[in-house]
Parts: structure tokens; sequence; C-alpha cells
């Protein structure tokens, strides 16, 4: 059971009854709950329109890694009945297009203040509300705030040594130009070898003159098999509840055969078969082949081979190929890519690749970037220098406000990593819930499947506390420390922890390395919430 503690709020009412930050597919969600309810809601977003993620990276190539199918609201069946998905992996420009559509079907607009940044949340434990401070000036109270901020949401913007010296074009593949950029006929460095570049370098490489690519890590890429959708739709339009259902009890969010066989006692020509068929199938579900993939490094171990394989036979060069090999960390225990013809573009005469291991960055100058050691400098000249560099993952958002609760603030809370219970809320933070928050499956599933659950899991709470008289809702202490606990124990039961990757907060210098996500599964970590909720919230303390 929840701890009940007594208290009633002081003063007038709030301007709001919730406030949420963020119009990407998970605020937008959120307010069309909380609108249905007759709550007095309101979204906070720092872009001019919604869309989140896709309204921000739309840098040539983009596309999600999930199935579009999936990678859509399950919430009203007359939307996913109406909505064409034109490929099998939507485009930005089409993602785009359906929070837009989602934005306007439901009126959501209305509620939305755009082009303002929340910059400051205070809470009143007398008032039991939150003021939010934007950056235009502007507080709002409101009895609750929902940060619905994204996982990848604040880039990581390493410091270049002379880039401000760069004579030609520089973008971040986090924030390209809503223009587009032309980039024909032109010298082309990339800078960053993750999902954004190696989706860029790709879409690119048919139109400039020169790619020069500068890579520090290589990544695990399997085919995407993109392509048009017709059959996949149709099926899926016949099917979703299944669907829906099946990929809300999944260990990913979407649907993916789990093999319950380990690689270990299974027989070398069967793995083989097995990969095959995965790797033929495209996408993400490769590294769900054998259930020991993640957790015995031998199993792992062989399927980092089978595809250091796929790309020896896809880059001639054998020397190149083995510098796009990964080999120094644990296949899918760094977010694997999904390609369409990412390898294969190194074929060509005007791509190169610099390995950054070899001949580090040393700085940028007007005509270019400069690598190597002293007295092996080299300059590598080019027109423009695209970063795509990653994201302050899971805690960048969150910790980019001053967020102020019971004295400290979220920022030295979390100092040493991330702490909240269930990835919803943390104690001390009364009143303020967290849409796939760290210790959540979050960026580990679907994040679609994910962020339906958190909005609708903090709706029903929400309804509860209005339901029983009750203004405050807060984690306990003891309750986050298990959780906590909880989460960590699961990921040293694999071989994540042993990556330098984003999910342990490893690419931010000074971060705190810890792994962020909770890896037990989307199904069973629905299970747990329910669990919870049904318990009256046990675990939380409300009043
Ligand atoms: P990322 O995976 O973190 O990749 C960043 C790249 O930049 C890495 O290759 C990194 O090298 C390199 N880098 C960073 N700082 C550098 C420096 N100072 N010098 C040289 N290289 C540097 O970021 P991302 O590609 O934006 O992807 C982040 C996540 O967003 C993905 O994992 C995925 O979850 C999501 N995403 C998804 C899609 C999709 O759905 N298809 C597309 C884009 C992004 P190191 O590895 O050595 O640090």
């Amino acid at each position: 059971m929840s701890e009940r503690i007594s208290g009633t709020p002081q003063g007038s009412a709030p301007d709001l009854d919730v406030l949420v930050i963020g119009a990407g597919f998970a605020g937008l969600y959120q307010l069309h709950r909380l609108r249905r309810l007759g709550y007095r809601a309101r979204i906070i977003e720092a872009g001019d329109d919604v869309g989140g993620t896709w309204y921000w990276n739309r840098y040539p190539g983009a596309r999600c890694d999930i199935e579009s199918v999936e990678y859509s609201y399950s919430f009203d069946p007359e939307l996913q009945q109406e909505w064409d998905w034109s490929e099998r992996y939507a485009a930005q420009p089409e993602l785009l297009s359906y929070a837009r559509h989602v934005a306007d079907r439901y009126g959501l607009r209305e509620d939305i203040t755009f082009g303002t940044r929340v910059e400051r949340l205070d809470w009143d434990d007398d008032a039991y509300r939150w003021t939010v401070t934007t950056d235009d000036g502007t507080s709002r109270t409101a009895r609750y705030v929902i940060a619905a901020t994204g996982c990848l949401s604040v880039p990581s913007r390493p410091v270049f040594e002379g880039l401000e010296d760069f004579a030609g074009e520089v973008y971040w593949t986090s924030g390209w130009p809503h223009d587009g950029v032309d980039l024909a006929g032109k010298r082309v460095a990339v800078i960053g070898t993750g999902s954004s570049g190696l989706q860029t370098i790709t879409a690119i490489a048919p139109v400039v003159a020169e790619l020069t690519v500068f890579q520090r890590t290589p990544s695990f890429a399997v085919p995407a098999h993109n392509g048009p959708n017709e059959e996949r739709l149709a099926e899926a339009r016949k099917h979703y509840p299944e669907i829906r259902e099946y990929s809300r009890m999944s260990r990913t969010g979407f649907r993916c055969p789990e093999s319950q066989r380990t690689l270990t006692e299974t027989g070398a020509e069967e793995v083989r078969r097995e990969f095959d068929t995965r790797w033929a199938d495209g996408g993400l579900c490769f590294s769900s082949a054998f259930k020991d993939v993640l957790r015995d490094a031998r199993a792992n171990e062989i399927a980092a081979e089978y595809v250091r394989a796929r790309i020896r036979a896809k880059v001639r060069d054998p020397e190149l190929a083995e510098k796009l090999s990964p080999r120094t960390y644990p296949i899918a225990s760094k977010r694997m890519c999904v390609d369409t013809g990412y390898f294969e573009v190194y074929n060509q005469d005007h791509v190169s690749l610099v390995d950054l291991n070899e001949q580090p960055v040393r700085r940028i100058t007007a005509r270019g970037i400069v690598t190597g050691g002293a007295g092996h400098e080299r300059t590598y000249d080019c027109d423009v220098i695209v970063l795509a560099t990653g994201f302050d993952a899971m805690t960048g958002a969150l910790n980019a406000m001053e967020i102020r609760g019971d004295g400290r603030t979220l920022r030295e809370k979390w100092e040493h990593g991330p702490r909240t219970y269930l990835g919803l809320m943390s104690a001390g933070f009364p009143n303020l819930f967290m849409v796939t928050g760290p210790q959540s499956p979050s960026v580990l599933s679907n994040m679609m499947t994910s962020v339906e659950y958190h909005v609708d899991w903090i709706t029903r709470a929400l309804e509860y506390l209005r339901e029983h008289g009750l203004h405050r809702m807060e984690a306990a202490p003891e309750a986050e420390d298990n959780w906590v606990n909880t989460t960590n124990d699961l990921a040293d039961l694999t071989l994540m922890p042993q990556a330098a990757s984003w999910y342990m907060g490893a690419n931010i210098p000074g971060k705190q390395r810890v792994f962020m996500p909770f890896i037990g599964g989307v199904g069973t970590y629905r299970q747990i919430g329910d669990g919870v909720a049904v318990a009256h919230y046990h675990g939380f303390e409300l009043a």
C-alpha cells in the first residue's frame, strides 16, 4: 500500500492542473488524455511545431529504426486505420507529418505554447504546486508537471578546437536547417558513426563530390530491408489489436521473435541458419536470436563475428573492412544501427575513412580538419563539416532545467547517476512525473509502446488522486532505492555495462557511468507498474 501523509494545499488554485513539457509523441498523447478528462492542461514546447525528435533531426536519411506500423500510436483504432505508412521504416518527413496530423486531428495546438523553453521548476510544498518559469520570463503555476522531454533531445556538442575558424559550412545532425542543405558537388566531412552518422553518410554519398568519414568507434549495423509498405500495412490493419497486445507484453515493445535458445548450446549450423533468417528479415530483432547474446561473452563474440563477416563481404578493401568492424565492445551493448547500404558506400572512390584511433582530430582550421600527432599532421580539406556526435541521453533534458524540489535540485540529486522509482518519479520532487524517464525501458524499447504506457500510467495515477481527494504524490525513498538497485542488478547480469555507450553516460565528459535504462523488458515492467497501481500506488507517498 502507498503511504498516506496528511496535508492540504494552501493558497489559491494553480494556473493549470497539469503542465506538460514537450510536444513530441509523449507530450501530444499526454495532452490528449488530459483534455479528454477535463484537466486544465498546457504543453510548453521549445520548437515552433510539434514532433520532438522528428522536428529537430532533419538530416538527410533520417529514418526510424522500428517499423512504422509499430512506431505509431495505438490509442485510437480510427487513427491507426486511417494513417498510411508508405515505407516499412518511416522517414523523418513522414513521421513529422504524422505528429502534425495527430495535433490537428485532436485539436491539440490550442493548448500548446510553442517557441518557449522551460528553464526552471520550483516546488511549493505549502501550496502543493510547481512554479514553472520559461525563457520568455513568464511563470505559470501547475499542480502537476509532466516532463515529456525525450531521451535523446539534448545534443552532445564536443568542443573541436578551431571549429569557429572553419571557412565552410558546419551542420549538426541534431539541429539540421529546416530548409535543407545543398551538398551536391561539395567536399563533405562527417564526424560520428552512430545511427545519425550512418544514415547521413549513406544518404549524402551519392550527391557529394568527396566524402571523408571520421570514425572513432565503428558501429554494428543490420540491414533494414526498407521498402514499400502496402502488404505490411494491409496485414497490420487487419490485426492491429493483436499486434499491439503482443508488443505491450513483449521484451522490446515491438514484434520480435524472442528465442528461448542459448547460442552456446546450439550447433554452429543452426546458429548460422538463425542469424541468416534474421539478417534476411532485417531490423533490430537480430540481437534477440539467442537469449545469451547479451549475457555470455562467448555467445556475444559469435554474434559479433557473424556481423563482421557480413561487413567483410560488403566492403571490397579488406583493410577498410577491418577498420569498419567493431572489436572494442560487445555487440548490442551500444545501440545497433539499422542500415540501407552503409558499408557499400566505402566501395566508391570518392568516399574515404579516417580512423581517429590512428590519427585523432587535432583541430579544425579554415580549410578543414587536421588529424594526427606532432610531426605527422594531415589536413583534410573540405567545404562542409557534418557533426553527428550524439546526445546527452536520458538525463540531459531533465538536468538542463533548474528543477528545485525539497531544497536540492534534481541535477544535484542525480550527480552520481539518476535515481527514480520506476522511471516515473524521483523522491524529493513531488507531483513531477517523467515520461520514459531513466530506469524505465524507454530507449531499449519501441519508444511508442513505452510512451503510451507511461502516459496511461500517469493519467491513471492523476485520476486516482482526483477521485480520492488527494493532491500530492511522491516516490518514497526506500521504494526508489530498491528500484535503483534492481535496475543496476539487472544490468550487471548482462554485458551492457562493458561498453562506453550513451546508455552508460560514457559519451559525456564528467557524467557518472551508470547503466540508465531498465533492462528487464517492456512486458515485465508493465506488470510491475500495473501491480503498483493496483496496490494503491505502493511505494509512493500520497497526501
Ligand atoms: P551516437 O550513437 O552517440 O553516435 C555519436 C558518434 O559520434 C559516435 O560514433 C561517437 O564516437 C562520435 N563522436 C562523439 N564525440 C566525438 C568526438 N569528440 N570525436 C569524434 N567522434 C565523436 O549518436 P547518434 O548517432 O545521434 O545516435 C544516438 C541514438 O539516437 C541512437 O543510438 C539511436 O537510439 C537514436 N537514433 C535513432 C535513429 C533511428 O531510429 N534510425 C537515428 C538516429 C539516432 P564514439 O562511439 O567513439 O563515442
